[in-house]
């Protein structure tokens, strides 16, 4: 019998993994692809995402190319000018970071490989069985029992439909391909985004090229894709007579958005793609997945461990399903603009307009960004994202390599002594950051408590919502 059994070794079922890890949990991943798939999807992460991994000590590249101070692409296709943001006013939001969900597999299985946590490739699940005390694992090499079950298995999540999780949303109404190609007349086609009477394209100079058209969802969705289809959907959507002669890289794409009708049912948890689906526009579905994974991690170690009640998963959903549906509000707005009908585009261009402005430019980086992310009600810090804050000690390290090994952190003023007799998975850290004398620090980089003094019920109410002592500490509703 394993405490946690998670569906799916894609970035999200990785993640959460080592968040379990990190919690003293030893999970069983169980994936059915016998390596990592080297299709080309996300490539980017926004701030709050990004921050999950430096906040474990990945270090990326701090600027994106063309000299904007950081990566914030595209709105319905039309790119924002980084000579039109206010920088000044993005400042203390997190750097967005260029790193591909392979990168991050990669990176998350060494770290498991080193901690001694097992990803069972090439095991196919196909049923899980919920009971009162346990879920059966049924796979195609034979059955398992956990005590949970975490489905991170993707949009078409086995685990979500075996389990009977309903799965409301639009359905697509455009056929998108993302491919890396090889061929004759690629070089016709114009660098960049572009709208056409036929469709939505862009193009890399590297023939990384996406194509959409809104003139329905594919017929089938698991077809294999042939270079047929891709130099079809290059020819009518650029008009350009190109020809696909070899594809490195492809996948198809649409716009359905769905979120699941609730993320837990029994013992059997969703997270990353598994819970929520939109198209890839503006490239948030990952960080929302990473994001998801660390919520759940801590938790689910704290529920495991007996340290925290079951109605934490109540706050998991809490919390997540409302970015959930931040994103697919805004992936449907941008299919509503990049339609090719005269109504929709006369839409993209007055929202183009907008764009150019330092406002509108301002204000769709800052969401890109994922400066919009957070569990905060008003304006309290409780519930936003710590940043990196500096230590005071010159050698004493900064917040996110205190909190590296997955420890809450209580950060406090030089001057403020923190309580003798903090918790084992408490770390005091001491910094002239911060928006108050004490900051109680989530292992996933939520503010849980903020005050003047690190004593009293309500410090020790936070203290209990991390597990780490008996209460529940409650998460703001919006
Ligand atoms: C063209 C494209 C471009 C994108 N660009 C971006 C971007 O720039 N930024 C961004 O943030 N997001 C982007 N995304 C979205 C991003 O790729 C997904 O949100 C992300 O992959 C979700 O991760 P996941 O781990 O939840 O699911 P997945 O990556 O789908 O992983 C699920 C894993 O579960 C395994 N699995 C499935 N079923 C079973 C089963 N029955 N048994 C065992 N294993 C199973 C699969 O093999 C897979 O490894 C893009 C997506 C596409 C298609």
């Amino acid at each position: 019998m394993h405490d946690v059994i998670i569906v799916g070794g894609g970035p999200v079922g990785l993640m959460l993994a080592l968040e379990l890890s990190l919690a003293n949990v030893d999970p069983l991943v169980l994936e059915g692809s016998a390596a990592i798939d080297p299709t080309i999807k996300a490539g980017s992460l926004n701030g709050p995402a990004a921050d999950t991994l430096r906040r474990r000590g990945v270090e990326f590249a701090a600027a994106a190319p063309g000299g904007a101070p950081r990566f914030i692409g595209h709105v319905a296709g039309m790119p924002i000018r980084a000579d039109r943001v206010r920088w000044e006013r993005l400042e203390g939001s997190s750097d967005t970071a260029f790193v591909s969900q392979q990168q991050i597999q990669e990176l998350a299985e060494e770290r498991l490989a080193e901690r001694g946590v097992e990803v069972r490739r090439g095991i196919r699940v196909m049923e899980v069985v919920p009971h009162d005390d346990r879920v059966s694992v049924v796979t195609d090499a034979g059955k398992l029992e956990a005590s949970w079950v975490v489905g991170a298995d993707g949009g078409r999540s086995l685990v979500r439909k075996s389990a009977g999780f309903a799965f409301p949303g639009l359905d697509g109404i455009m056929t998108g391909y993302q491919m890396l190609v090889q061929g004759t007349g690629l070089d016709d086609i114009p660098i960049g985004w572009h709208t056409t009477a036929t469709g939505v394209f862009r193009r890399m100079p590297n023939n990384l090229i996406l194509t959409a058209e809104f003139d329905g969802a594919p017929a089938d969705r698991s077809a294999q894709i042939t270079l047929d289809d891709l130099t079809g959907a290059i020819r009518r959507v650029t008009g350009v007579d190109a020809t696909v002669t070899a594809a490195l890289s492809a996948t198809r794409f649409t716009d359905n958005t769905r979120v699941v009708d609730s993320y837990r049912r029994g013992r059997v948890l969703l997270a990353g793609d598994a819970a929520h689906v939109h198209p890839p526009f503006g490239g948030q579905g990952l960080s929302l997945g990473m994001l998801d994974a660390t919520a759940l991690g801590w938790r689910l170690a704290g529920v495991i461990g007996g340290r925290l009640p079951e109605r934490v998963f109540d706050d998991y959903e809490r919390e997540r399903r409302p970015e959930a549906e931040r994103i697919l509000e805004w992936s449907r707005a941008q299919v509503a603009l990049m339609r090719t009908d005269e109504r929709s585009r006369a839409a993209g261009r007055l929202v183009r307009s907008l764009m150019e402005t330092p406002d509108g430019a301002t204000e769709v980086a800052r969401v890109v960004a994922g400066g919009v992310v957070s569990y905060a009600a008003g304006d309290s810090p409780i519930g936003t994202f710590a940043a990196d804050w500096a230590g005071a000690d010159a050698d004493g390290g900064s917040l996110f390599d205190v909190a590296a090994d997955g420890f809450a952190v209580l950060a406090h003023r030089r001057n403020a002594e923190p309580p003798a007799s903090l918790d084992g998975r408490v770390r005091a850290f001491a910094t002239d950051d911060g928006p108050a004398p004490f900051v109680l620090v989530r292992p996933d980089g939520v503010i849980a408590w903020a005050g003047a003094e690190a004593s009293g019920d309500e410090f020790a109410q936070a203290l209990s919502g991390l597990g780490l002592v008996t209460a529940l500490h409650a998460v703001p509703t919006r």
